[in-house]
């Protein structure tokens, strides 16, 4: 087999990208430097993405990824959106998430599950400046996420929804959101159903938005619904599915947030590499003593080992193969590695590291919300745990 047969058998191996990866991957790459990395610490500053650079996103293919050329999208594979988020989140997890959000769950969750109308309706504008939003979590069920109490009542064509929804990313930016709900509390989780509320419907509200450790850029809001009237054409699903559009699009949503931390921990070793061979200490750089070099030689190791379970997961999905214990797995090693190695790379700039002059201090904050969305390092036990003992 010549090299790019066993490539394009997927035997080469997983870091080998194929032309049209390497060549997105790039261009994902040379925005970041480019877009993004002037705007970092303004946007961690004031808490917000600048809605000129979203546009830039959508400009450039990476909010919707998936989405087939009929819609107006990409028409490329998760794989790829695995490879833009962790391109984004070398250089700003949180503009990573945004594109996550967008791609592993909204689009992802229309793709599967919408009915035919709801594609027409929704995919082109996803795919052409409208970001989306999943509210799954509330107050009083997160792990529990089945737990949740918002109501959804049946009347007449349509539902009315009432309820609380917290954390919710890209609330801010959001005019597409789906929203689980219950049309029976006592069916549990048979009772769940997804719908598709957009910003405009009378009864919707996005509410406060949290002050956080990290990710600050990225927008996380309570979701208010107040008698908010849904047409009953727009449930993602069908009724009493919402716990399996949940499950499914969370699987492969962690695979995301696996690449975020990925992407995010890279950047910090690159800041790393590039300090310690600048810093002096003892009349050489810091690069040359040994006890540095081991640091970095194992950050790195466990970075490619996060690497690769993500690819892993993410090409297994995209062959339509069993998936749910690598997403989980990668998820739970990657966003540890992360906090190791961002950790790491503040040890690395020694005092300096500590202070918002330089990017590392950043990425550590941003680290630590890997362990806890789209399901804590717990859960992601539980789940490889269960499949394990099953
Ligand atoms: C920045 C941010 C963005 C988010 N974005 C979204 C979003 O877009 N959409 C959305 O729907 N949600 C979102 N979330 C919510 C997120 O998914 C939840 O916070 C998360 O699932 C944990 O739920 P919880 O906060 O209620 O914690 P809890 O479930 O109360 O957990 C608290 C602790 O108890 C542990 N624990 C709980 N149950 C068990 C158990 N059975 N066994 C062992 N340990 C257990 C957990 O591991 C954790 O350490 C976001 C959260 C944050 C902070």
């Amino acid at each position: 087999m010549s090299v790019e047969q066993m490539a394009a058998a997927g035997a080469l191996s997983l870091t080998h990208f194929n032309e049209e990866e390497q060549l997105f991957r790039r261009a994902v790459t040379e925005f970041a430097a480019r877009e993004i990395r002037p705007l970092v610490r303004e946007m961690d500053e004031q808490a917000r993405i600048p809605r000129a650079l979203i546009d830039k996103l959508f400009d450039l293919g990476v909010m919707g990824v998936e989405i087939p050329d009929e819609f107006g999208g990409g028409g490329a594979t998760f794989f790829h959106s695995i490879l833009a988020v962790e391109a984004l989140s070398r250089v700003d997890p949180s503009v990573g998430v945004l594109v996550d959000v967008q791609n592993t769950l909204c689009i992802n969750a229309f793709l599967r599950w919408g009915s035919d109308d709801l594609k027409r309706r929704y995919l082109p504008k996803l795919a052409a400046g409208t970001v989306g939003a999943y509210a799954l979590s509330e107050a009083g069920s997160g792990s529990d996420a089945f737990a949740l109490a918002t109501r959804a009542a049946g009347r007449d064509d349509a539902f009315v929804l009432t309820g609380r929804k917290l954390w919710i990313t890209n609330a801010n930016e959001a005019d597409v959101f789906i929203v689980l709900a219950t049309i029976d509390p006592s069916a549990g989780y048979r009772g769940i159903t997804a719908f598709i509320v957009e910003r405009g419907f009378p009864g919707f509200t996005v509410g406060k938005k949290e002050d956080k450790l990290g990710i600050r850029a990225s927008s996380t809001c309570e979701l208010l619904l107040d008698d908010c009237r849904v047409p009953a054409e727009n449930v993602l699903g069908t009724v009493g599915q919402g716990y399996k559009v949940a499950i499914e699009t969370l699987n492969e949503g962690r695979i995301g947030i696996g690449a975020q931390m990925v992407g995010l921990s890279q950047g910090a070793l690159d800041h790393a590499i590039a300090y310690v061979k600048e810093r002096k200490q003892f009349g050489k750089p810091i690069a040359d003593f040994q006890g540095v070099q081991f640091q970095i030689a194992k950050a790195a190791t466990e970075l490619e080992a996060a690497r690769l379970m993500v690819y892993n997961a993410a090409r297994l999905r995209d062959a339509r193969l069993p998936f749910l214990t690598e997403a989980a797995m990668c998820k739970l090693f990657s966003s540890e590695m992360a906090e190791h190695v961002t950790s790491l790379a503040v040890q690395l700039f020694g005092g300096y590291g500590y202070t918002k002059d330089y990017p590392v201090e950043k990425l550590y904050r941003d680290a630590k919300i890997g362990q806890i969305y789209e399901g804590t390092s717990n859960m992601q036990m539980a789940t490889i745990a269960k499949q394990l003992l099953a």
